[in-house]
Order: C-alpha cells, then structure tokens, then sequence
C-alpha cells in the first residue's frame, strides 16, 4: 500500500516549489514520451526505499492569491480525509499569517502525523527567524528552503519513518482489486448498493485492525472481487459542491490500492476534464480501466448514439483509445454484471505473460516491415524484445541507438502490439534500451 503525503498551506508559501522538489523528474521525462500530460499536484517519490505519492491540495484550488478561510478549510479537511500525513507548510519570509493559524487550528485536532514545515529558510539568517511558528502550536519544526533542497532530506527522513507500510493481508492473493471511481453523483454509491444489496452488512469488522478495512469481498454471481474504499464511497461526501480537486483526489488513493477501475461518469455530462485527471491517474499508475456511461436511461437515443457517444471519449483519451466503454443504468439495473464482466477481462488481460519466442517472432516481422527511420544517416536496429517481470504489461526493447526512437515510432509499436496481443483496457509501458 503506496502512503499519501498531502502538502497543505495558503498560496505562495511554496507549496508547488516543493511539491516538484519531491516528485522525481524521472517520471515527468517518462510521461511525456507516453502521451500523458504532468499532473503538476499530483505525483510519485521515493525516499529510503519506501515509494509514496505526494499531492499539492493548494494546486486544485482554483483562484490562488485572495484564497478565503473556506476555501483552505476545504483544502485541509479533504487533506485530513485522504491522506496519511500531511506537511503543513508556512513562509517564513511572511511570519505567522492568520490563515496559517486557521490551518493549524484544523490540523491540531485531528490525529494523522502532521509536518510543521518553514519553508524559504535559504540561508542561516533566516534559520533565526523560524522559532516563532512554534506558536502554531503543533511541535517540532523542519526547516527548509524548497528552492535550493536544504533540509528536505531530513524532512523526509522524518516522514517516512512514520509511514504505515503494513499492508492488510486477511484476503488471499489473487483476487482482483476493483474501484468504482467518478466525480460526485454519478451513481457510484448507486451501483456498490444494487451490488451489495442495500440491507446487507458490508462492513468487515476484523478484530485487531484500527482503521476502517479498506477492501470488502464481493463473492456472488460468479465474481469473486475485493471493492476497494467501499465504505468510502458510501459515506455521503462532506463537501457538497463539485469541485475539482475533491473528486481527484479522493479518487487517488482508490486508484491506488486497485487493479482495475471502474470510471463511472453521467451520460448527460459527458467525459470532462475531472474525468481526464481521473484517467490519467490511472493510467500512468497501470491499472485496468473501464469506462461506465451511466443514467444512460436518461438520454434520448437512437441508433447512432453509443457510437457517437464511444467516439467523443475516444477524443478525449487519445491516444490510449484501447479502452471498453459500456453504457449502464444503475436505476434499471442495465448491464451491471457485463460491467464486472469487462473489469474480470481486464483484470485477467493485466497479468499476460508473452514468451519471448513469441514476442520477438510476432514483433521482428512488424519492425522488419516498418523499421523504425534512420537519424544523421545510422540506422537503428531492434535486436531482441523482453517482457519484464511486473504486475502490469511492460517490454524492453533492446537497440543499438535507444535515444533515436521517437514518439510517433513508439506508438506505432505499441499498436502493432495491441493488434497482436490483447491489451484493452490496459496501459503498457514501452521501453527502449541500449545494448
Ligand atoms: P504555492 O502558492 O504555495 O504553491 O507557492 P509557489 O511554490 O508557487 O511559490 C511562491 C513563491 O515563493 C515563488 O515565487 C517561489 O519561487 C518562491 N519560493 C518557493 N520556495 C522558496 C524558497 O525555499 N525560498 C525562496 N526564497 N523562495 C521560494
Ligand atoms: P455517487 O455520488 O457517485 O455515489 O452517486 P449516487 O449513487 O449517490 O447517485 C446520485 C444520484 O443519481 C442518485 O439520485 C441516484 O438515484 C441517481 N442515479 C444513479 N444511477 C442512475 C441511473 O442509472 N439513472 C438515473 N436516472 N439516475 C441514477
């Protein structure tokens, strides 16, 4: 289980000079080439070998610099909600600013470990002036500057000595990992509940564990599924209003702890932008996608309508198009289980092993047919093809001049290797190496 660092403060502390200090460049490089635009409040970092995810809640509030006391409450309290630790960061070049005091006011009376970090602390002058945050009241403070790194490693240290890294182990292995997850009312909690049953007493109580569990078994019809933050998406949202970062983010850690996601959206709003971060999350994390028109009752039809409802997606998630897109009606209980159908297909399609025989027969015949084109005059040749050993579909392809390979030749390849192989509903990772 990946542990959420959430960095809360009001604007202009140096939330996102931080947020991008943490976040490896590594993966922004990697995510470029894929066709996946950077999230730019929500990425991954390691540190002591322990990998977790970083989120910049002050970046999903829109209208930054006059941000009100209800806007930061929001902020923090989804912070609360979602994450595990939370690194609470002021300026000290502005001293103790009332809303600094509303923040730890909030922080201060609830119990996940939070980080009094003072950032801008660029030189031993200022390391002077830090003392009088202490005042916020919450303990220990670390001292850093974001823009030149100083103090973040021990920062970190502390940070990740505190995370959870147990993970719950009560269910066997094997059994798929599957999250309904969507903006605010598209009938998420709807679905669970024709699932489930609504009577039926869902929540596992395991005696020993603290928290609430975050899967429940889901054994009928000939399924056998772990849903993931059940409870969760039961609950009714505390914030009411649609705003962009809640669904994000609440979606994140689902995503997270999932094999395969049910991205549920509301046929009469069609694919939007929330429904985009959605997708992206799940794709650069690796996991199965479904996408779930529901209230298709809703909508007037006629013949063309799926196809032209499938197409105006397609556009929006392109390139991956790959994808099953199914059109459900939770109230007329249309198509729930093909629903679970296409997830167990996907979840099946995720832990294909291709023989490297097979790999290189099938994917020779196609470079030789279409290599990829010469640079400066070298050719680049492909020499030997290798599926890595991961939870998700990844290939190495071996060449003489890897840094040659461009975008346009890597998607032919990866379509040349869904036509083959199939992958819908699953991101696959392409790598090109040296040898
Ligand atoms: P956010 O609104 O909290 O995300 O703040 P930003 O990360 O956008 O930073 C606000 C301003 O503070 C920018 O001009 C940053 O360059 C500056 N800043 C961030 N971190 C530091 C730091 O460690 N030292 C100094 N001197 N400036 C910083
Ligand atoms: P959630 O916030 O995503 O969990 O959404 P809910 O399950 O609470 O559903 C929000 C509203 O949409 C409720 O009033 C549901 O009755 C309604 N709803 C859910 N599914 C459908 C559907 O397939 N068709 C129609 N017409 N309404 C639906």
């Amino acid at each position: 289980m990946r542990n959420i660092l959430a960095i809360v403060g009001r604007p202009n502390v140096g939330k996102s000079t931080l947020f991008n200090r943490l976040v490896e460049s590594r993966q922004a490089i990697v995510e470029e080439s894929s066709g996946v635009t950077r999230d730019r409040h929500y990425g991954t970092s390691i540190w002591n070998g322990k990998e977790f995810s970083v989120i910049d809640t002050g970046g999903y509030v829109k209208g930054s610099d006059d941000i009100f006391e209800g806007e930061i409450r929001k902020q923090v309290n989804l912070a609360i909600d979602e994450a595990d630790s939370i690194l609470f960061l002021v300026d000290v070049s502005a001293g103790i600013h009332p809303l600094d005091e509303e923040v730890a006011d909030l922080l201060r009376r609830q119990k996940k470990p939070v980080y009094l970090v003072v950032n801008k602390v660029d030189n031993t002058k200022r390391s002077f002036e830090t003392s009088e945050f202490y005042a916020l009241g919450l303990g220990e403070l670390f001292e850093v500057s974001s823009i030149n790194g100083s103090g973040t490693g021990d920062l970190l240290d502390a940070v990740v000595a505190n995370f959870d890294t147990e993970f719950e182990s009560i269910y066997p292995e094997g059994i798929a990992k599957l999250a309904v997850v969507g903006r605010p009312n598209v009938g998420k909690s709807s679905l669970i509940n024709a699932l489930m049953g609504e009577e039926r007493n869902i929540v596992t109580d395991i005696a020993g564990t603290t928290r609430d569990s975050l899967y429940t078994r889901y054994n009928s019809f000939g399924f056998d599924f772990l849903l993931v933050d059940t409870a969760g998406i039961r609950k009714k949202a505390k914030v009411k209003e649609n705003v962009e970062f809640y669904s994000t983010m609440r979606s994140i850690r689902a995503i997270e702890n999932a094999d395969v996601i049910l991205l549920m959206i509301d046929a009469q709003n069609g694919f939007e932008s929330q429904d985009m971060s959605i997708f992206q999350i799940a794709q650069r994390n690796h996991k199965g996608i479904v996408i779930v028109v529901n209230k298709w009752d809703t909508i007037e039809k006629d013949t063309h309508s799926t196809k032209q409802f499938k197409e105006a997606i397609y556009d929006k998630i392109a390139p991956f198009t790959d994808v099953p897109i199914l059109f459900t009606s939770v109230v007329n209980k249309q198509r729930l289980l093909r629903a679970l159908d296409l997830a167990k297909d996907v979840y099946e399609r995720r832990s294909t092993r291709i023989t490297t025989s097979k790999l290189n027969t099938i994917m020779q015949e196609e470079i030789e047919n279409y290599p990829p084109p010469a640079v400066k005059g070298k050719y680049i040749k492909i020499k030997y093809i290798t599926q890595l050993p991961l939870a998700y579909p990844a290939f190495v392809f071996f060449c003489n001049l890897p840094q040659y390979i461009r975008p346009p030749y890597k998607r032919f390849i990866e379509n040349k290797m869904r036509k083959h192989f199939n992958f819908t509903g699953i991101p696959i990772e392409l790598y090109f190496r040296g040898k």
